[in-house]
């Protein structure tokens, strides 16, 4: 395995963030008051070794909504909790080939979720979640697992929060739906609105950097060196993010980059090279799909640089 000297990293990190510095492609998300509101222009880049270096450019301390970056590590606390079966058999590992919110997926789905990393099969995770812990004690510990992921805690931003839940009914739809076909395991507003309030934490390009770092790691974060994901489920969770992190866009994304990655329509976008590092980016722009337009110009291109596609098997 080849890897590059740490001062590379640093090289090619900022060779990324200044050819894309005068990128204004795409818009910010507007179906969210909030991050429609969020400074356009905002862009960060972290990188993250799995020994624990950490190496960042432009905006890495503004938090941003983590949006669908959430998904994830929901998925991976229920994983250690269930097991890997049990995600595939309540939720799924189907990509859908459509947006993140569809309806009609979930029909064309079997009547399923589809996978951890839709709005539907987030849903449906967290509810496993709410079920086992309890409604007095879910948030006291989702909260404390994605804090120890961030290696800091993490806190909701409460004005993000408000704006998303005043005006998420689709997504209400979307777990009234699935209750009807059972595949949701709690109450389904209440497990929506726990949802919500997860896409609402306020991270960093460096948290998000330290949290797709211990998935590089196999599962230990970096930094605090905790284990918070068995080794063996690392690569469960990076199949899925490799068939559907950047939703109906994933194909083309794992075509040219290669690797296993997660949006959130608050501008970031986590990605990992197994064994070697994460990359972290913040960019408010996104493309049609939801998925940060510079962000993604910007992984690439450190990507192809380091020889990081998953395919080469470097
Ligand atoms: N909270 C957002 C939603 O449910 C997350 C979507 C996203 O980041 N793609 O619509």
């Amino acid at each position: 395995q080849k890897s590059a000297k740490p001062v590379d990293y640093n090289v090619i990190i900022n060779e990324a963030f200044q050819l894309f510095k005068n990128e204004k492609g795409g818009k910010n998300a507007n179906y969210i008051p909030f991050l429609d509101k969020v400074d356009p222009d905002m862009y960060g880049i972290v990188l993250v070794t799995k020994e624990g270096q950490v190496y960042q450019v432009g905006e890495t301390r503004y938090e941003f909504g983590i949006e669908s970056i959430e998904k994830v590590f929901t998925l991976c606390m229920a994983m250690e909790i269930f097991g890997d079966s049990a995600i595939l058999e309540k939720v799924g590992a189907a990509q859908t080939g459509l947006p993140f919110n569809s309806v009609p997926a979930i029909e064309q789905g079997g009547q399923k979720p589809s996978n951890p990393l839709v709005n539907a099969g987030a849903m449906a995770t967290t509810s496993l979640l709410t079920s086992h812990f309890g409604h007095a004690e879910a948030w006291d510990k989702v909260n404390a697992y994605f804090g120890r992921f961030a290696g800091r805690p993490l806190t909701v931003l409460d004005e993000l929060y408000k704006s998303e839940a005043t005006t998420n009914e689709h997504n209400q739809a979307i777990a009234m739906l699935l209750k009807s076909y059972g595949y949701m395991y709690d109450d389904p507003l209440y497990a929506c609105d726990f949802y919500t309030k997860q896409c609402s934490y306020g991270v960093t390009t460096r948290d998000l950097g330290i949290m797709a770092g211990t998935l590089a790691n196999g599962g230990v974060n970096p930094i605090t060196k905790e284990r918070l994901l068995k080794e063996a489920y690392v690569p469960r969770v990076l199949a899925i993010m490799g068939t559907t992190g950047l939703y109906e866009t994933t194909g083309d994304w794992m075509y040219k980059v290669g690797l296993p990655s997660k949006s959130g329509v608050g501008g970031g976008i986590i990605s990992v090279a197994p064994g070697r590092f994460a990359i972290a980016v913040f960019s408010p722009r996104l493309d049609k799909a939801g998925n940060s337009v510079r962000a993604q110009e910007a992984i690439k291109y450190i990507s192809e640089k380091l020889a990081a596609n998953v395919y080469l098997g470097k």
